[in-house]
């Protein structure tokens, strides 16, 4: 397998040893099904289609305030504060997470701890970034180079515990709001929480990478949590060859590359 030196830059931004890389099967290529239609069986039955009516007027800052004054679950009881999201509202890309972590909790952004760290790792190797602007003297970001990140909980659960089946589903109203109104063109979901509650799933992530799933019409694919890849170096390759497929995905879908030579 034969990979090109853009490729081959993500490998060493991720930290991962390219002879693993090439041990494995080259990325492939990915056929995006037609969009949606609803009786499409690869399309799982999704219990909520839309935002319910409470939300499905609120535009970005008055999501925002529901999120922050939410008192659905207990999770309000010990957050410091609400972790709504994070990026550009044109964001070509979506990262949905878990939930917060104690970092998370005490700034009110989502993955800002050592997770975090490797999230945005992973996303300058693919010239993407989660800054709404570009820094003084450099050219303006465009949508395509951007990511949103959210998580399917917006309070952290105590001491970083798994959500629990209710605290998803009162939660995830506020999600499903952001992805209409962001309407990406891709959506990355990292761990199993996201994954499942993404796509009405039980099944492990390891039968669910390698393939692009839909998400209300949205392409998306599946990948393991950057938390989960900081225990387990070696899955670091198959996160590669996620990222891959996302953008392949993406530039299957016509969309611009993302940095200034994430085509090659
Ligand atoms: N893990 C997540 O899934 N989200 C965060 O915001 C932080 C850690």
């Amino acid at each position: 397998m034969e990979l090109s030196p853009r490729r081959l830059a993500m490998l060493r931004e991720m930290g991962v040893p390219w002879r693993e890389a090439l041990a494995r099967p080259a990325p492939v290529t990915p056929t995006i099904t037609p969009p949606a239609d609803p009786a499409e069986p690869a399309a799982p039955a999704l219990s909520i289609v839309a935002a319910p009516p409470e939300l499905s007027t609120l535009d970005w800052p008055a999501l925002r305030e529901a999120v922050a004054s939410c008192r659905a679950c207990g999770l309000c009881e010990s957050r410091k504060q609400t972790v709504f999201g994070v990026g550009h509202a044109q964001a070509h890309w979506m990262i949905v997470g878990e939930a917060p972590g104690e970092q998370e909790d005490l700034q009110g952004e989502p993955f800002v701890g050592a997770a975090g760290r490797l999230l945005d790792q992973m996303l300058r190797s693919v010239g993407l970034t989660r800054a709404e602007h570009a820094g003084e003297g450099q050219p303006p970001l465009q949508p395509a180079q951007q990511v949103y990140i959210a998580n399917t909980l917006k309070c952290r659960p105590p001491r970083n515990r798994n959500p629990e089946p209710q605290e998803l589903q009162r939660c995830e109203p506020f999600l499903v709001r952001q992805i209409e109104l962001l309407r990406p063109r891709l959506i990355l979901a990292m761990g199993r929480f996201a994954v499942q509650s993404l796509l009405r799933t039980d099944e492990p992530i390891g039968r669910l990478r390698g393939r692009v799933h839909r998400y209300q019409g949205v392409p998306l694919v599946v990948t393991y949590h950057p938390a989960y890849l900081l225990r387990n170096l070696p899955d670091k390759a198959k996160a590669w060859e996620d990222l891959c497929l996302a953008l392949d995905t993406m530039e299957g879908l016509g969309a611009s590359p993302p940095g200034p030579d994430a085509r090659a």
